[in-house]
């Protein structure tokens, strides 16, 4: 007990720090950040004695610390990384990237006032959702439309209002788990209905759904395994059957879509994926998917379908909860207006370009990459083009392989992991995969611009 008291007080004091001749130049920057993280840093060691560490840092290492917290605690928590991984949809890299127009849109928003809930025809209140509606229907065909704030609030919120107390039919095939906490089976018990499982993992017919008919159905429900397949041995109930059984028994059938693939890429090797626009003509009543998977906006959840249906969910509580906010709102109608010519969303919302990217440019780029690269790396790394596959991410297409061009980077005394890891230091980090002790950088999702900055980085990296 002496001992760690003795230690304690031999720590120095912050004001003593503070005026330390290294830390000069940190203290003219900002005065109170540099003490904020001197206080940090001692309370760290404070703990690390409390805890039982047995030894004192030296004077140097402590500032060594404190620049290092200081520059920490100076640039934004949330900050731009280079996505070289070649995931298109990278969920923790925060998937979709917005187009220029969508920016611009955000931007405006942003910095002015709107007509977000102002008719500016008779000068009374409007309502926000009618800025994407009128586009949605025309893009999707659907009835209606409402968005909130993601596809989660929005399967939540559909079923709250339509199924709450009631019974929802869903095939056993399809309970899917979305990234950690969002489980069919979860969201239907938090919004008050009852799960009717039918059917078995690999194997659901329509007669399945039928036998669980009762009074008390309120909705048949089909999840897309957007990131999943079940494949061999199995049977699913097509959409259309869902629809047609749905309509004989006068029930709505709501899908969750998942992804909100809003153009055919079939030509760009792209068919496992159902479009919105198909999903809709079979006649699915409720529709629901995310705005910032493959449809390439911002996140949001957009719910299509029919009038009467809509209007019900509108009316309910939870809409006010997880209703959808402005720049968002901005960002998605922009991404949206795209969508009315389908050459022109492919080239300009960064998803759909990357998708489909075809292969000669994507080789070009690390050609290209791999001059600079050896110019600015010298003897310090060997780099070579390499053929290799990206994929499609944040839970979408998961059994699709883009082939695409990558370059792969070896060096004589660092092993790939720790290349790896000092890549994730730099600024801005670059965050890379690792393929047999290889790292590997696919161009296909390193922005155009942000090649000079990645040479940067990797000269810094092993500097
Ligand atoms: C991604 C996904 C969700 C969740 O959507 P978020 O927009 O991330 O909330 C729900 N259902 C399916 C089928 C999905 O693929």
């Amino acid at each position: 007990m002496g001992d760690k008291e003795s230690l304690l007080r031999q720590l120095p004091a912050v004001d003593q720090l503070a005026k330390h001749p290294s830390l000069e130049e940190w203290a003219r920057q900002d005065h109170r950040l540099l003490v904020e993280a001197i206080r940090r840093v001692l309370a760290g060691w404070r703990q690390k004695i409390l805890a039982g560490g047995d030894f004192l840092p030296t004077l140097e290492v402590l500032v060594e610390e404190i620049k290092a917290k200081f520059k920490e605690l100076h640039r934004s928590s949330l900050r731009p990384v280079i996505n070289a991984t070649g995931t298109v949809l990278h969920t923790n890299l925060g998937r979709a990237i917005l187009s220029a127009e969508a920016v611009e849109a955000i931007v405006k928003a942003a910095s002015r006032y709107t007509n977000l809930e102002f008719n500016l025809r008779t000068g009374k209140r409007g309502y926000r959702y009618d800025h994407v509606r009128g586009l949605l229907q025309e893009i999707t065909g659907a009835e209606d439309a409402l968005v909130v704030n993601n596809n989660a609030a929005a399967v939540l919120l559909c079923l709250s209002a339509l199924a709450s107390g009631r019974e929802v039919i869903v095939s056993r095939g399809q309970l899917i788990e979305i990234g950690g906490s969002f489980r069919i089976p979860e969201v239907m018990a938090q919004s008050g209905a009852k799960l009717v499982e039918v059917g078995t993992t690999n194997k659901t017919y329509l007669r399945d759904y039928e036998k669980a008919i009762s009074p008390d159905t309120a909705l048949l429900f089909k999840a897309h395994t957007s990131n999943y397949r079940i494949l061999g041995f199995t049977q699913e109930v097509a959409t259309a059957e869902l629809v047609e059984l749905g309509r004989r028994y006068g029930l709505p059938v709501m899908e969750d879509l998942g992804s909100g693939f809003l153009v055919n890429l079939e030509e760009y090797g792209i068919t496992d994926e159902p479009t919105v626009q198909a999903e809709i003509q079979q006649g699915v009543d409720i529709l629901t998917f995310s705005g910032d998977k493959l449809l390439g906006g911002p996140q949001a959840g957009i719910i299509l379908g029919r009038r009467e249906l809509i209007a019900e969910i509108a009316r309910h509580p939870l809409t006010r909860a997880v209703r959808i906010d402005k720049l968002t709102l901005a960002g998605l109608e922009a991404t949206l207006r795209a969508y009315r010519n389908p050459r022109q969303a492919i080239r300009e919302i960064p998803t759909l370009a990357a998708l489909t990217a075809d292969l000669s440019s994507l080789k070009r780029r690390a050609e290209e990459l791999h001059g600079l690269l050896s110019s600015v790396l010298g003897e310090r790394a060997q780099v070579e083009v390499r053929s290799i596959t990206s994929q499609a991410g944040g839970g979408s297409l998961p059994l699709l392989e883009l082939p695409s061009f990558g370059l792969a980077l070896r060096c004589p005394d660092i092993s790939a992991s720790l290349l790896a890891e000092r890549l994730r230091q730099t600024d801005p980090p670059v965050i890379a995969r690792i393929q047999e002790d290889t790292l590997i950088l696919d161009v296909r999702t390193i922005l155009p611009g942000e090649a000079e900055e990645l040479a940067r980085a990797l000269l810094a990296a092993l500097t």
